[in-house]
């Protein structure tokens, strides 16, 4: 299964913003971005001029990144989002929450997308009682994941389940942290995802 092994951080200063790719790094004073917030390579400081094609292209970027999915995949996922009803845009990063590696990393199993697409690539969950190793498959309202009996014992598994029982999940989610589960009560709507995407530009660029 192809995925982004370069450096995460070098990604966050491309963007302009904090992607929050590194897990607990993100929120320490380690963050390279708050202490290099300029783009990667020689003239990263270089002032340029964006035109309307380079502003586009940055959002999806942006948001590919964000959610560790390749391009491929992503114009996928834009393709089955164009075909819903209701907004592309929203459709998009609707379909983008409700992968299982966001949903491991949004019950608090992870403490990055990259932790939990690992995590789950190990078998430690299962998806409505059977064990599942997709970080990428969509997940429908009703279904509930949970980690796997025989990871319970497991000391990381026990460390991230301890910190995930503080974690407020979105609502959309209904965690229960005595049985290691997380339900999906319904799709994620706009208001729920709270990082400030600009799913229009993205919609404009793959409409040209
Ligand atoms: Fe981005 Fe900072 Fe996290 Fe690195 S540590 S991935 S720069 S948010």
């Amino acid at each position: 299964m192809a995925r982004y092994t370069g450096p995460s951080c070098k990604l966050c200063r491309r963007e302009g913003c904090k992607l929050f790719l590194k897990g607990d790094r993100c929120t320490s004073g380690k963050c390279a971005f708050d202490h290099r917030s300029t783009a990667p390579g020689q003239h990263g400081a270089a002032r340029k001029k964006v035109e309307e094609y380079g502003i586009q292209l940055r959002e999806k970027q942006k948001t590919r990144r964000y959610y560790g999915v390749l391009e491929k995949q992503f114009r996928r996922y834009f393709d089955i989002a164009d075909k819903m009803a209701g907004m592309t845009g929203e459709n998009l990063l609707s379909l983008l929450e409700t992968r299982l590696d966001n949903v491991v990393y949004r019950m608090g199993m992870a403490a990055s997308r990259k932790e939990a697409r690992q995590l789950v690539l190990h078998g430690h969950f299962t998806l409505n009682g059977r064990k599942v190793t997709i970080p990428s498959l969509l997940l429908k309202a009703g279904d509930v994941v949970t980690v796997k009996e025989g990871s319970r014992s497991n000391e990381k598994i026990k460390a991230l389940a301890e910190s995930a029982g503080s974690q407020v999940v979105p609502k959309w989610l209904e965690a229960d942290s005595s049985a290691m589960s997380v339900k999906v009560l319904n799709m994620p709507t706009r208001e729920d995802i709270d990082f400030p995407f600009n799913e229009q530009l993205i919609v404009e660029l793959y409409s040209k």
